[in-house]
């Protein structure tokens, strides 16, 4: 049986949500704390204030860590609702990169580990980051993996740079990857590690710059980072030694989706602009919207966000019933990022010179969600996955 209908409390509080973002969240878009390297501290802070009063904060963390343990199609009714400003997740506190940490945190963290990097960032006093991607080594190929860690039976040192780390700039929480020296004690290979962004000693952590790019809605921007002999304790790896590649697919299937779920409301966003306008704007004696040209364009915005809802609900919906849906996911987020993107840059060109300029939200979603087509997986990598898969059939 294939049921689409939403249970009456999940649309209530998509509706809720969708309100809370319009009425609340929305006019902070112009603030100036919303910066070139994304949304400050103090603004998150305030905007995290405010999900919190209306009981939206973090809800998709697991019940026992104090969430509602959504399911995944929950979640991507939710999120949808949340995307209508790309504010909206920093205040529900279900932004990347913090809410795919927060989820394989919590899925391989020990209990210590729980209390001292997940919950402050579950409780939005503070924010993570992910550190995989190298100038000169890992990107779409995890396995160049060049920042080295060695082990000398008692404390870890590691080495390497990083860049296109997102919110390293006043992070906390840092998950760190690295590759572990053969050494007679532990399993080497690609292993992940946690660190104190405050209490890493003196040099261990080297904020090198945040890097200028043409999104903005990522808190703290992306951060181009060194390791320099950064000592970590036993106890700092996460799981288990040569094993962060596995780990890293674990978040990133997830994590993948709810980038699509988030920048699916915000392309609604952009369409409703684009169809207001095209309404009301008249040229030669009529609407433009009377024109087939540009109700075309609208009309291929439905079309590409209903096809987008449907395949993240499929994904999610295997993945609700306990699949690991990595070949759904993957084509999901191929899929969804290819067509998102049209959508916005066909809002755009119905808004017509405005389209380009901040006179409405549509010029920031279209930039912001520009680097959705290279992150968690450039299209190309997707597809040539999917093709070997095809293949092998
Ligand atoms: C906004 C943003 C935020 C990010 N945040 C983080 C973060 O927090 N932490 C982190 O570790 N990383 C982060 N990244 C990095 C991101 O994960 C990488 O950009 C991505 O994995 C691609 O790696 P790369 O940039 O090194 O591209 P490369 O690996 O150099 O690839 C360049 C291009 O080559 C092509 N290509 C590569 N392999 C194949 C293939 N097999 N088949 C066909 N074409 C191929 C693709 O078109 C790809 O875009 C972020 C990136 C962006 C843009």
């Amino acid at each position: 049986m294939i049921d689409f209908s939403l249970p009456a409390d999940l649309e209530a509080e998509r509706d809720r949500i969708r309100r809370f973002v319009i009425d609340k969240i929305v006019p902070y878009e112009r603030d100036p704390r919303l910066t070139a390297h994304g949304p400050n501290d103090e603004l998150r802070q305030e905007l995290v204030e405010l999900a919190r009063a209306e009981k939206l904060l973090t809800i998709q963390a697991p019940v026992e860590l104090g969430g509602r343990g959504l399911g995944h199609v929950e979640q991507a009714v939710l999120y949808e609702a949340a995307g209508w400003s790309t504010l909206g997740p920093v205040a529900m506190n279900c932004a990347a990169p913090d809410e795919g940490n927060m989820f394989l945190l919590s899925k391989v963290a020990n209990p210590d580990q729980i209390d001292r990097y997940l919950m402050p960032v579950i409780t939005g006093q503070q924010r993570s980051v992910f550190a995989m991607t190298e100038p000169d080594g890992a990107g779409s190929d995890p396995d160049q993996l060049a920042t080295t860690a060695t082990f000398d039976g008692t404390n870890f040192t590691i080495n390497g740079r990083k860049w296109l780390i997102t919110g390293a700039d006043g992070a906390k929480t840092w998950i760190i990857m690295a590759r572990l020296a053969a050494n007679p004690h532990l399993p080497e290979g690609p292993t992940l590690f946690l660190a104190d962004g405050d209490a890493a000693p003196a040099g261990g952590i080297v904020i090198e710059r945040t890097m200028n790019t043409m999104d903005r809605n990522y808190v703290g921007g992306h951060g181009v980072v060194r390791f320099e002999n950064l000592t970590l304790p036993r106890e700092s790896v996460l799981g288990e030694t040569g094993q962060a590649l596995r780990y890293a697919q674990l978040r990133l299937a997830p994590a993948r989706l709810t980038h699509c779920m988030r920048w699916l409301g915000a392309a609604e966003r952009a369409q409703s602009i684009a169809v207001e306008h095209a309404r009301t704007r008249t040229a030669f004696g009529k609407t433009i919207g009377e024109h087939e040209g540009v109700s075309f364009m609208l009309a291929d915005n439905e079309i590409a966000l209903h096809q987008c809802r449907l395949t993240i609900w499929h994904a999610c919906w295997l993945m609700d019933q306990g699949h690991k849906a990595r070949h759904e996911s993957s084509m999901a987020k191929s899929f969804v990022s290819e067509e998102l993107f049209k959508v916005a840059d066909r809002c755009v060109q119905v808004l017509g010179g405005i389209g380009i300029s901040d006179e409405t939200v549509v010029e920031m979603i279209f930039r912001d969600m520009r680097a959705f087509r290279l992150y968690d997986g450039p299209t190309e990598v997707h597809k040539w996955a999917i093709g070997r898969k095809v293949l092998r059939k």
